[in-house]
C-alpha cells in the first residue's frame, strides 16, 4: 500500500487470470471515518486487509466501502473484507444496488460463459453475491466524509450503475473502470454496457480539472496532462455507438 496524497492510499490490485481491482483507502487519518473504494476479487480479501493494518490504520476507522461498479473483479472479496470489518456500511449506485440485493448477478458476471468458468474455479454457488446495500448513491450528490467531499458522478457505459468520485479540491479522480491510463477505456460489451452512453460518460468527465487519475486497474497517473480525457474520448468516439 502507497500513500498518493494526505488522503488517499492505493493498494494495488494482484491480477490473475482475472484481474484483481485496485483498492483505495480514503479520508483524513484522524477522522475515524475512512472509506474504502472497492473490494476485489476473490481471495484478494486479505491481503488487503494486511496492507492497511501494515500501513497503521485501525480497522475500526473504515466507516463504509463504496463500489465504483458491482464487477466480479471489484467485488469478489467483499465478503472476505467485511468479515473484518462488519459494521462498514456498502454504498453502491442506485441502479446496480437493486440488482444486488436481488440476486440478480448479470452485471456482476458481465456474461454467461465467464459466469459458467468463474462459478466452476471459485466453486461460487448462484447468489453468492447477494448483498443489503447501505446507502444508493445517486449522480449529483456531494459525499462529506472522512473530513472531505466527494462528488458522485454517475458514469454508465462499462456497467450501468459506474460511478465516479471526484475531489475538486485536490483535483482527484476515481473513475472506477470507465478509462484508465495510457488512453485506455473500460470494455463495453458486457451486460448492462452500452458505448454510446459510455462516450457520454467520457465527455462529462471531460469537463473536469483532473492532476490525479485512481483508475480500477493499470498505472495510477500523478500529474495527468490537461485534456487527456477529451483526447481519450475523441480517440475512441468512432467505437463508442
Ligand atoms: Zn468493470
Ligand atoms: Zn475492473
Amino acid at each position: 500500500m502507497t500513500q498518493i496524497t494526505e488522503v488517499v492510499y492505493f493498494i494495488k490490485g494482484q491480477d490473475e487470470m482475472i484481474p484483481d481491482s485496485h483498492v483505495y483507502v480514503v479520508g483524513k487519518l484522524d477522522s475515524q471515518d475512512l472509506s474504502l473504494i472497492d473490494a476485489g476479487l476473490m481471495g484478494k480479501g486479505s491481503y488487503k486487509i494486511q496492507s492497511i493494518q501494515n500501513m497503521g490504520i485501525e480497522l475500526k476507522a473504515i466507516a463504509r466501502i463504496i463500489m465504483t461498479h458491482t464487477h466480479l473483479d471489484h467485488i469478489g472479496c467483499l465478503a472476505e473484507i467485511r468479515e473484518q470489518i462488519p459494521w462498514a456500511e456498502l454504498w453502491v449506485h442506485a441502479t446496480e444496488a437493486g440488482p444486488l440485493e436481488e440476486g440478480d448477478e448479470r452485471t456482476v458476471y458481465g456474461m454467461e460463459m465467464f459466469q459458467n468458468m468463474c462459478m466452476m474455479q471459485y466453486s461460487l454457488k448462484p447468489g453468492a453475491f447477494t448483498f443489503y446495500v447501505d446507502r444508493r448513491l445517486q449522480g449529483g450528490e456531494s459525499l462529506d466524509i472522512g473530513g472531505m467531499t466527494w462528488e458522485v458522478l454517475h458514469i454508465p457505459g462499462h456497467s450501468p450503475g459506474s460511478i465516479g468520485l471526484y475531489n475538486r479540491l485536490e483535483k482527484i479522480l476515481i473513475p472506477g473502470d470507465v478509462v484508465y491510463a495510457d488512453y485506455a477505456i473500460g470494455r463495453f460489451d458486457l451486460h448492462g454496457a452500452n458505448g454510446s452512453e459510455l462516450k457520454n460518460s467520457l465527455l462529462q468527465l471531460a469537463e473536469l480539472e483532473v492532476n490525479i487519475l485512481l483508475p480500477g486497474h493499470n498505472r495510477i497517473v500523478k500529474e495527468l496532462p490537461s485534456g487527456y480525457i477529451a483526447e481519450t474520448a475523441k480517440q475512441w468516439a468512432p467505437y463508442l455507438t
